[in-house]
């Protein structure tokens, strides 16, 4: 059988409205490209049609289609993970299933490719969210490039495209908690970056709550940088040895001039400062040894229904 020369990845949730204009844009781009093409599609636990769309493009195109159905919700970077495990291409692309990356921009990714890179991120020119996405985000990736030594422009962009070498490696990583355009750079040799277009959602809401972003950006500073338990270590030395000249301080003082009581208010608000930074730097290491927890219990990362497979020529 013909191995696929491209893998179209993409992680479906909840996405009835959106995934039929998807099939007919993506479908005719990879047409259009002339090499053979496989598309891979997680459904990671939607409640509404999605699953029964999908099973509808397996059969309209048995031999490009791979549908692998989640048994549960397992997170955006999960349903990816599942389907880099099965991907034959050459190179494989990702994508949203919301229409937000337009496939359209996918033969540019190619070409980057097969210039000689191994990673290609896009980084999406005038991004159609909200405000506060695109502020946070922002801020974000500044936090990101200041902690950590993964360096790109754009970490919220999904479209992107890696070498089939790439992915076995994200494969093998077998991490639960991981920010897959993060993994993918730290294994880059030879990795580049090119702008796509980026457009409103074009139908149903963001699958993100604020708390899931919170929880994914956590994933991405305590998986690659440990510079957040650094800070707490350093601020402790700091504070202990600002409060030991303080000390010392009020020893002399006490025996020059005698025992103080003025300035307790002060002083509360000192401490309530200090004892929050304390339950601050705990959570911290709470997310670092919660994670570690996760990683040793060794349970399966996701559990796979049924998985549509595309047949052989
Ligand atoms: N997604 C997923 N599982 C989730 C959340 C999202 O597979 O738990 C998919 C979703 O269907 C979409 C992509 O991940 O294809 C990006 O999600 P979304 O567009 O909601 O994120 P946003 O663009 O708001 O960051
Ligand atoms: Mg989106």
């Amino acid at each position: 059988m013909t191995k696929p020369y491209v893998s179209v990845v993409i992680p479906v949730y909840n996405e009835q409205e959106n995934l039929p204009a998807l099939f007919s844009r993506l479908t005719a781009v990879l047409d259009k490209l002339g090499k053979p093409f496989e598309i891979l599609f997680t459904n990671d636990g939607s409640r509404d049609h999605s699953l029964v769309l999908l099973q509808d493009f397996y059969r309209q195109r048995p031999k490009q289609v791979c549908v692998i159905d989640f048994n549960g919700n397992f997170g955006q970077h999960m349903a990816i993970m599942a389907a880099f495990e099965r991907a034959r291409g050459e190179v494989i692309v990702t994508l949203d299933a919301d229409l937000q990356n337009p496939p359209e921009e996918i033969p540019k990714l190619l070409a980057a490719i097969e210039n000689g890179h191994d990673v290609v991120g896009g980084y999406r020119k005038d991004r159609q969210d909200s405000w506060f996405r695109r502020y946070a985000s922002r801020l974000l990736n500044v936090i990101r490039e200041r902690t950590t030594r993964i360096r790109m422009r754009d970490q919220g962009c999904m479209l992107r495209a890696y070498r089939h070498n790439i992915v076995e490696h994200i494969t093998a990583s077998g991490e639960t908690c991981t920010f897959i355009p993060a993994l993918a750079t730290s294994f880059a040799a030879h990795p580049a970056e090119v702008e796509v277009e980026h457009a409103e959602r074009a139908a149903g809401t963001s699958k993100y709550s604020l708390y899931k972003l919170i929880r994914l950006n956590f994933d991405l500073m305590t998986g690659f940088s440990m510079m957040p338990l650094q800070l707490f270590t350093l601020f402790g030395i700091l504070t202990s040895a600002g409060s030991l000249l303080f000390v010392i301080y009020l020893f002399i003082r006490r025996l020059i001039v005698g025992p103080e009581a003025e300035g307790v208010f002060t002083l509360f608000a000192i401490l309530y400062f200090l004892v929050g930074v304390g339950i601050m730097g705990l959570g911290v290491i709470g997310e670092y040894v919660g994670r570690i927890y996760q990683e040793v219990r060794r349970r399966p990362r996701f559990i796979v229904r049924e998985i549509y497979e595309p047949l052989d020529d």
